[in-house]
């Protein structure tokens, strides 16, 4: 039985309908969501301070007698009530004020006050305190520090504290399911569930309230841990349950020989282990499911190719998504390159397509002609029908979320036949935020970049040196290469992107008649987009004015310089992506972050690493202190995988231990595996049937 979990909250008094669904904005529904609304501070009123002890900017109770009340006429009117208690006198201060409050504080009332004291115009006094009067005792004081909570419109403080007094009582009178083994909470010294959340919401003036707010304290790590380990076994189950699928097997022949004989490199060791490790998994018939992490430049594609050349080759389709339409241009454009030769029919499916060429498509698709599809979330939809989809390939993954992934795969599924999936990143992840953002994925890692590559040269320099700058694009166009100009802004305004690209423009073709500058933004048509890429390409135009939607996927060679405008702006990771665009050649290349103004503390700090390190994991992991998890996962966790207590950054060397115990609870524990999982996520269900 687990009745906190099955009593809804209206059950309390006080929380009627409305109430209820305000409370769901806290994502509060049962009694036991509210248990789990921890305070985010706590306030000790269990003791009163005398008057005379009283420091400014304390939180503190005081009680007293009113000694008089009176009604000034200053610059403000205000009411002013003098207490004392024979240690000495404070003033409470009220700006706004009733009749019935002044004749209720008057002379001889005995008051209780809760408040911080503030040094003001007549000594201390206590601006709008809370209070109590009685004419007679007051009752007694609390036994325990009071819980602060984060409120919502429509629910207040008092009522939130007021119902989770209710809960508190519902709580005592029956424990929750115990749901961690007990050895495991034995052997980590945590307390049961009970009286964790006794603890949390009610802690005793001696409890070490520190602990309690940074997480140390048994008690709140006791919750951090199931939450913990339900995650994980959300994530084992969902990665079981993907692995009871059957997938075709997969075995590359001839083709793949022939791609990388017409290659003008060979493959990196690098490529050749993950290729491998592909391999291993496409030849069974239990679904892949394999991430590739690998620094912008690593040559993820080509590895990508290999697998979809193994799929082709066993008669079965491959769709390739990509976030942006140009990534997803850039993509079509090597496919074309190296797989057309062989004699494969590659489609292209965006949203920009036109209507007859786009049913065109769908007819290819669904009769099997085209083997290998490539584009945007296009891909998704209902009219989009695979004829016999062997593997999805998904480029940078963090754009996406996990639902989009499962439903690309079930597009492709046949019966109880899935796709394999392939997920490409050159977003390093660190080891123990990829264990639970990534926990049903295999991982591998392109750990070497092509040779020949040599770091790129990045330098910081002011918006004031504008003018040599471009006088460095000159001379390294007229050397024969290439060089980009990226333009950012703060505002998310692709408009105002646009037009400040468009503005750089004009002042670079000024400035550099006899260069062609060509532009790309992210509000051209594609057909203008693409042609102004393909004359860069192609080495007609010089210098190619971009805004960030070049961050991934343009593939130039030739291009050795790039210029970062307000590269203040941006955050590490995305100015690691905007860098690889440069440094793809045999040719040293050269990165210039130009900032405006005075730079803040950490945009210098960003900065500073950019020009001292090209290795993306080393970026990543800076990027990650500077920004903590949250931020940095972005709506990635937010959205699938909202921690309710739990907290990466404060947590992280918890996750290690969650997943342990969660293996050890999969195989030893069975039973709890489905509880724990509906207890702690809001999809629980989805994850718990498997
Ligand atoms: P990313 O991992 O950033 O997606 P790409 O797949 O775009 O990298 O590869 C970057 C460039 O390196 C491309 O021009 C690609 O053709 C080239 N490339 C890939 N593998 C190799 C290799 N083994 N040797 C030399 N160049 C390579
Ligand atoms: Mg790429």
């Amino acid at each position: 039985m687990n009745t906190l979990a099955e009593t809804s909250v209206t059950a309390l008094k006080g929380a009627g309908p409305k109430v209820a669904e305000r409370l769901q904005r806290l994502a509060i529904e049962s009694v036991e969501d509210l248990l789990f609304h921890l305070p985010f501070r706590y306030e000790d009123r269990t003791r009163i301070v005398p008057i005379g002890a009283l420091r400014p900017e304390q939180l503190v109770v005081i009680e007293g007698e009113v000694l008089a009340a009176d009604v000034l006429f200053g610059r403000r009117r205000s009411l002013l009530v003098r207490i004392g208690d024979g240690t000495g006198m404070v003033a409470l201060r009220f700006y706004h004020f009733s009749a019935a409050q002044k004749n209720n504080l008057e002379r001889g009332a005995r008051v209780r006050v809760y408040g911080e004291v503030r040094a003001g115009g007549s000594g201390l006094e206590f601006y709008h305190p809370e209070y109590e009067v009685a004419r007679g005792v007051l009752p007694a004081l609390e036994k325990s520090l009071t819980p602060v909570y984060h409120t919502t419109e429509g629910v207040q403080q008092r009522l939130l504290r007021n119902l989770m007094a209710q809960a508190l009582l519902l709580l005592k009178q029956s424990a929750p399911r115990e749901l961690l083994p007990p050895a495991l909470l034995m052997d980590s010294a945590l307390p049961t569930l009970q009286s964790a959340l006794i603890k949390l919401h009610a802690p005793l003036p001696d409890d070490p309230v520190d602990m309690l707010l940074t997480g140390e304290h048994p008690a709140v790590r006791r919750l951090v841990m199931e939450e913990m380990i339900a995650h994980q076994l959300a994530m084992l189950n969902k990665r079981a349950g993907q692995k009871a699928n059957l997938a075709p097997r997969l075995a590359s022949d001839g083709l793949r020989t022939a791609l990388l004989e017409a290659l003008p490199f060979t493959l990196t060791g690098a490529q050749m282990r993950v290729i491998a490790e592909i391999d291993t998994d496409l030849a069974i018939s239990s679904p892949m499911l394999r991430l590739v992490q690998g620094d912008v430049g690593s040559g993820k594609t080509l590895v990508a190719a290999c697998a979809a050349l193994s799929a082709i080759a066993s008669g079965y389709q491959v769709a390739l998504m990509a976030p942006t339409e140009l990534l997803a241009e850039q993509h079509l454009k090597n496919f074309l390159n190296w797989l057309s030769p062989l004699g494969i029919h590659v489609a292209w499916l965006a949203g920009s397509l036109g209507q007859k060429a786009r049913r065109e498509t769908y007819a290819d698709i669904a009769e099997g002609r085209a083997q290998i599809v490539v584009g945007t979330h296009a891909l998704f939809q209902d009219a989009v029908e695979f004829h016999h989809l062997g593997l999805v390939v998904i480029d940078e993954q963090h754009r996406f979320g996990v639902h989009q992934r499962l439903a690309l795969r079930e597009k492709g599924r046949q019966g109880d036949q899935v796709p394999h999936q392939l997920v490409l990143t050159a977003t390093p992840i660190p080891r123990t935020l990829a264990m639970s953002v990534y926990g049903d994925l295999d991982t591998s890692v392109i750990d070497e970049l092509p040779p020949g590559r040599q770091a790129i040269e990045t330098v910081v320099i002011g918006e004031a040196r504008r003018p040599k700058i471009v006088e460095r694009i000159r001379n390294a166009c007229l050397g024969g290469t290439q060089a980009y100009w990226v333009c950012t802004l703060i505002e998310e305004s692709e408009a105002l992107q646009a037009q400040a690209a468009e503005d750089t423009l004009r002042d670079l073709q000024i400035a550099l008649p006899e260069l062609r500058v060509e532009l790309v933004h992210g509000r051209m048509k594609s057909k203008e987009k693409a042609e102004h890429m393909a004359s860069f390409a192609s080495k007609e135009a010089h210098v190619l004015v971009a805004t960030t939607v070049i961050e991934v996927g343009v593939d130039v060679p030739n291009a050795t310089l790039m210029v970062i405008e307000n590269a203040e702006r941006l955050g590490l990771s995305q100015l690691h992506q905007l860098r690889g665009r440069v440094g793809r050649g045999a040719e040293k290349s050269y990165c210039v972050l130009m900032y405006s103004g005075r730079l803040s503390e950490t945009a210098q700090q960003r900065l500073h690493i950019m020009r001292d390190t090209c290795d993306g994991f080393r970026i990543a992991e800076e990027d990650l202190k500077l920004r903590g998890p949250g931020e940095w996962l972005g709506t990635r966790q937010t959205g699938d995988m909202a921690f309710r207590i739990a907290d990466l950054m404060r947590d992280e060397s918890w996750l290690e231990p969650a997943r342990e115990m969660a293996l050890s609870i999969l195989s030893n524990n069975h039973h709890f595996v489905a509880p724990l999982i509906r207890r702690w996520l809001r999809e629980g269900e989805t994850y718990a049937d498997v």
